[in-house]
């Protein structure tokens, strides 16, 4: 049996393409829990066609909220030429009967706790409509990602690594926390050491004498040379205080440059952040979402404080570690002014890059059953539901004024001066990292 697992991209407009890739684990997993037998193919439609006259019994596919219109499309092509396929993923799982109108089975919830009962029901052909995963797998159930899958000429050369699963916040925006449970899930230390010495190997990063040479131009060039970069593409790295503890001393055996998720609150914890900077931390990703705690309150993330987000900015750069901050515009209490006071914002405190999103109430969570109860949504055009398009009505401007306002502040974020003050004036922080990084974004919006 061959099974093709499909990533599908739908076609955006140039000035809306992001620059690089990170790559994705979802797919990879998928595959590591496929039967030895059976024969397993990814497809990054961003970066190759998709063969539909390729000979293959099953497709799968999966889809976040704005590809799942392109995914349909996919599976429509397939299943004209008697393919069946099968669709998982955040959007499949919020919408299933949806999805089947499209799809010959849909994956509810985490595909490896189902996915070998699938294949094995396809090869007896009994392929039910509906797989629904029956909460969610244990932390050290979390297979070994199949990378190598993956072709890794199309992606940013850095690699990803899941630590945890979940999250018990309840923002009422997030599908992630739906999707994966309110309970954070750790995988076994054991494994994780496995998995980084497969993709590092053990040991420093180069010789001492080559490592001290390269450092003399910048300290982080031993790592881009070799490529020891790492993504934990957790929710939260310090999830449980005690895990992050023992993963960061880890992380300090394989000399690396990595970066993650963490709460602003990180700010408070001396400790934790020693060892961030000890483990080669080079950049925490903090959603601090809102300056207004009327905003923050509303969705549910109250927990973020806006009174102490200058002094936490402060003392995460005082350990060397960089920010990358993310933003929502468009809630309830943000009138015109919010533009300026956010792109005010970053370039005050230096944020070594960030991003403001329009809010998306993707269906599923709260913030959708609200804004549809209140008669705001303007369109079910999931494709729409990118963070860049404004998808129902604003309370305190129009849609117009939230889309090019959103527009406004990634290009004073990414305007050559502000580069210039958060990134190149002294003092720096890891600027071969964020130069770059920030210049892609010059060169996105420049023409905007
Ligand atoms: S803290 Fe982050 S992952 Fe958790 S619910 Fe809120 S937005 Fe989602």
């Amino acid at each position: 049996m061959k099974v093709l697992l499909i990533c599908p991209e739908r076609e955006r407009r140039k000035d809306e393409a992001f620059l690089f890739r990170l790559g994705f684990l979802n797919l990879p997993y998928v595959a590591a829990v496929t039967p030895p037998e059976v024969e397993v193919k990814i497809v990054d439609e961003a970066y190759e066609p998709i063969n539909y006259d390729e000979k293959v019994d099953l497709v799968g596919i999966t889809a976040q909220t704005p590809v799942a219109p392109r995914a349909y499309r996919i599976a429509e092509e397939f299943r004209k030429r008697g393919v069946p396929v099968v669709m998982g993923g955040v959007h499949a799982s919020v919408l299933p009967h949806e999805a089947l109108e499209h799809v010959d089975a849909v994956v509810i919830g985490e595909a490896e706790a189902t996915w070998p009962q699938l294949l094995e029901d396809f090869r007896l052909g009994q392929l039910k409509r509906i797989y629904r995963a029956n909460g969610w797998i244990k932390g050290e159930e979390i297979p070994l990602p199949r990378r190598e899958l993956l072709n890794p000429r199309f992606y940013f050369p850095l690699k990803l690594l899941e630590t945890t699963r979940g999250c018990p916040h309840r923002c009422d925006f997030c599908q992630v926390s739906r999707f994966f449970g309110n309970r954070y899930r750790n995988r076994p230390l054991k494994e994780i050491a496995k998995e980084l010495e497969d993709i590092f190997g053990l040991g420093p990063v180069m010789s001492p004498w080559a490592k001290r040479f390269l450092s003399l131009l910048s300290k982080d060039l031993p790592y881009f040379l070799k490529r020891r970069l790492l993504y934990i593409i957790d929710n939260n790295v310090v999830s449980n205080k005690r895990f992050a503890i023992e993963l960061l001393s880890l992380l300090r055996d394989y000399d690396l440059l990595w970066w993650g998720h963490a709460p602003v609150s990180i700010a408070d914890d001396d400790e934790l952040l020693r060892l961030f900077a000890a483990s080669g931390c080079i950049a925490v990703n903090i959603g601090f979402e809102s300056l207004s705690p009327k905003n923050l309150k509303a969705m549910k993330k109250g927990f973020n404080k806006p009174h102490k987000y200058r002094e936490a900015v402060k003392k995460i750069h005082g350990y060397g570690i960089g920010i990358m901050g993310t933003f929502i515009v468009g809630l309830d209490d943000d009138d015109p002014s919010v533009f300026q006071r956010t792109a005010d914002f970053i370039l005050e405190n230096r944020l070594d890059w960030a991003l403001a999103f329009i809010m998306t109430p993707y269906p599923g969570t709260e913030s959708f059953a609200r804004l549809e109860a209140e008669g705001r949504i303007l369109t079910r055009d999931w494709e729409k539901y990118d963070s860049l398009n404004a998808v129902y009505q604003p309370l305190l401007m129009s849609v117009e004024e939230l889309e090019k306002g959103m527009r406004w502040i990634w290009k004073e974020v990414f305007s050559l001066r502000s580069i210039f003050q958060r990134i190149v004036k002294s003092p720096r922080i890891h600027p071969l990292f964020y130069l770059p990084m920030n210049w892609s974004f010059h060169r996105l919006t420049r023409n905007w």
